[in-house]
């Protein structure tokens, strides 16, 4: 299977400004002691109490982060960004540990404090989704930005789409980060984590939802064609996962950081007419369960495994078709995006689920 060429990287990286920056209150990279008031100090913990739910405030030092930005546009050239040593010291921007004096889950006391010389700041728990500019992608971003996550959306054709995702998100109060990047290449899987951590302050929790159809049989299956659908459905998975691994186990995210990966219903029963596409599936589950054991205790990794669901994958269906297929599930009805982004979100929060496969069908395979 060939890497795609570096040259299908998208060649600019868009983001949002952070959007949900209390009135008041400078972006978390203007902060420096000076800029502390009393006054900012009130906003910032008026702030914490936006989201609320279940997820645990963190602090965001701002001394430590690079900066990318390279014109008033916000705009960088993916391309053009050095890939930073995993292992070098001090590569991703050094979130404190959650310490017993760190603020309760969806408690509203966090302020902004002085440490020696850098500032501390309320952060949002932060997700990367790929293939987020459409369907189940945007379902899920758009549900953990519900949630409370700040969220960088991932495109690698439908710029548009990605950014409406993003707004979608913003919608919410969160931070949204528009990349667009060939998860297929594992250069740019590992700018767009790159990109994630950078600019949204760190992970904690990764989807890897990224992936491609093909209805062709065997016989006219070409070996190029096998391997575009392995590279983006499988090796996406790897790419993501290898470079988002090291900040994940970072993560100080309640319960656990997580990566959670999209498999399918094929990947149980096999379609003749997408070969390469069920096998891309199967092979997700056995990775998932191999980075599960290989991850804890410090980051689970889960599947998920829908059935059908209405998006622009499954739209060319003649009307025959479909009653063929709505026959064969028990609940009577396709699945809808928000289905599928609703058993993401539990596998996000579930803490003693890992290496699990969950299957959302409609009741379609009972296994
Ligand atoms: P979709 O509507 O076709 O969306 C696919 C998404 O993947 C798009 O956002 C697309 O981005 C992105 N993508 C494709 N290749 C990419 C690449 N090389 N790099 C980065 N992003 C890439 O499909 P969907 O139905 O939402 O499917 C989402 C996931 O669910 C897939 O993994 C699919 O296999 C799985 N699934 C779907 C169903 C179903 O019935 N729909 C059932 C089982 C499993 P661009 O548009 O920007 O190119």
């Amino acid at each position: 299977m060939n890497a795609t060429s570096a040259a299908s990287v998208s060649p600019t990286v868009e983001w949002s400004q952070n959007t949900h920056a209390p009135l008041g209150v400078p972006r978390v990279n203007e902060y420096s002691p000076e800029t502390t008031s009393t006054a900012t100090e009130t906003a910032m913990a008026q702030s914490t109490t936006r989201a609320g739910g279940s997820l645990a405030r963190r602090e965001r030092t701002t001394a430590p982060r690079r900066r990318l930005m390279s014109d008033r546009r916000g705009r960088i050239d993916i391309g053009s960004w050095p890939l930073v040593a995993r292992d070098a010291p001090g590569h991703r921007p050094q979130r404190p540990r959650r310490s017993p004096a760190t603020p309760a889950a969806g408690t509203a006391t966090a302020t902004a404090t002085h440490k020696s010389r850098s500032v501390v700041v309320p952060c949002m728990p932060v997700a990367l989704v790929t293939g987020s500019s459409r369907g189940i992608g945007a379902a899920i971003a758009e549900r953990f930005a519900a949630d409370g996550y700040d969220v960088a959306v991932n495109y690698h054709t439908s710029e548009d789409a990605a950014e409406e995702t993003a707004d979608a998100v913003r919608a919410h109060g969160q931070d949204a980060l528009v990349v667009g990047a060939d998860v297929a290449d594992p250069d740019a899987a590992a700018r767009l984590v790159d990109a994630a951590v950078d600019d949204l302050g760190g992970l904690d929790h990764v989807v890897n939802n990224a992936g491609i159809d093909q209805h062709v049989y065997t016989e006219e299956l070409s070996p190029d064609d096998f391997d575009r659908v392995m590279d983006t459905n499988v090796n996406s998975v790897f790419n993501v996962t290898k470079a988002a691994l090291g900040t994940l186990r970072d993560s100080d995210a309640e319960p656990t950081p997580s990566v959670t990966n999209v498999s399918s219903i094929l990947a149980y029963t096999g379609a003749p007419i997408e070969v390469h596409y069920a096998g891309s599936k199967g092979a997700i589950i056995s990775i998932t369960k191999s980075h599960a054991r290989d991850f804890a205790p410090d980051v689970r990794v889960n599947a998920v495994a829908p059935g059908h669901v209405e998006t622009d994958m499954t739209s060319d269906r003649s009307e025959a078709e479909k009653r063929e297929e709505l026959a064969e599930i028990p609940m009577g009805y396709y699945g809808q995006p928000a289905d599928i982004a609703e058993a993401v979100a539990y596998l996000r929060d579930a803490r003693f689920v890992t290496g699990e496969t969950l299957n959302v069908n409609g009741g379609e395979l009972m296994r």
